[in-house]
């Protein structure tokens, strides 16, 4: 048997897999920001992907029709370099290597799920940019902030008739493989088995409703991300390279800087400070008296912050100040 799955645990999605696909049990755990593997699959280059997916199917019908090796190894190899490009290729390529493991054993319900796996493979190059398009159609209808509103259960209940969308280009939900399971200390949470793509994507959208979570484009980086926290959150916390700022810590900081820049008090004292730090190269005052001015200036500031002295009197301050 093959062993995967995924569930979502506080603001995490996590994925256990049985690597070498024999074991029957999860031998490696993947965490990652909740949404982040349904989000970096939309944003993927699908057309690059195909010619990937036209060999894998090429080999895997000659593994299955003939029982060709080197079908075999061209095949896993191949799913093994996909499924470095997104967590949704790993799981099937587990899949995958269960299923060439268990191809020798001939019997009926091996023959009809070696049929449902090409048909799969074969169907790929169609489906992912189809489901990438359903998806953002559900964002726009259901799920973007911006767009939808924030009620993504109201949203999606006017978008569906029992499990139909009304509108043609929308994700249709399908029964899905879940189970339920201590999955953390004294918690249990749905658990889902299944490495079907359509299956992760399904999991992923219906948990977005379920939670009340909404998305939206971020302001800096523009690609979209969860509403996790704060709805009124414009910036995401999506994972960058090593190295970068996270665009909640630039926007923390733009903020910052705007407010400070509007602020009469912050401006008076910036302008005032500006030009004792240029005293000390022209020798007017020493290091030592600058740093007494700046912490007494900087405690009538606070005062003023905080109406104890108007505007007009901490200018007069900072003017005689010495
Ligand atoms: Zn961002």
């Amino acid at each position: 048997m093959w062993y995967a799955k995924m569930y979502f645990s506080e603001g995490k999605e996590i994925f256990q897999y049985d690597a070498a696909g024999t074991q029957g049990v999860p031998s490696v755990q993947k965490e990652l920001p909740f949404l982040e593997s349904l989000l970096s699959f939309q944003e993927l280059d699908c057309s690059e992907l195909t010619p990937m997916l036209q060999y894998i199917t090429d080999n895997w019908s000659k593994l299955v029709a003939e029982g060709d090796m080197e079908a075999r190894t061209n095949a896993m190899m191949k799913l093994g370099a996909l499924a470095s490009v997104h967590i949704y290729f790993q799981l099937l390529y587990v899949h995958c290597y269960d299923r060439q493991v268990t191809m020798s054993i001939k019997n009926d319900r091996g023959n009809l799920e070696d049929q449902q796996m090409l048909d799969e493979l074969r169907r790929l190059p169609e489906l992912l940019p189809l489901y990438q398009k359903q998806i953002q159609r559900f964002f726009d209808l259901v799920l973007d902030v911006d767009t939808a509103g924030r009620e993504p259960q109201l949203q999606a209940s006017k978008n569906y008739t029992y499990d139909n969308p009304n509108d043609s280009g929308l994700f249709k939900f399908h029964p899905i493989p879940l189970s339920f399971e201590p999955v953390e200390y004294q918690k249990c949470s749905p658990v889902l088995y299944s490495a079907s793509i359509s299956d992760m994507i399904d999991y992923s959208l219906r948990s977005c409703v379920e939670r009340g979570i909404t998305v939206r484009r971020c302001k800096n980086c523009g690609r979209y991300f969860p509403q996790t926290g704060r709805v009124s959150a414009e910036y995401c916390e999506r994972p960058v390279p090593k190295g970068q700022q996270r665009c909640r810590e630039i926007g923390a900081l733009k903020q910052w800087t705007k407010k400070q820049s509007d602020d009469p008090v912050f401006k008076a004292y910036r302008k005032e400070y500006k030009k004792r730090f240029a005293w000390i190269k022209a020798g007017r005052i020493t290091d030592e008296e600058f740093y007494a001015w700046s912490e007494k200036a900087r405690e009538e500031k606070k005062k003023c912050d905080r109406g104890i002295i108007t505007l007009e009197e901490f200018k007069q301050w900072l003017a005689e100040s010495k």
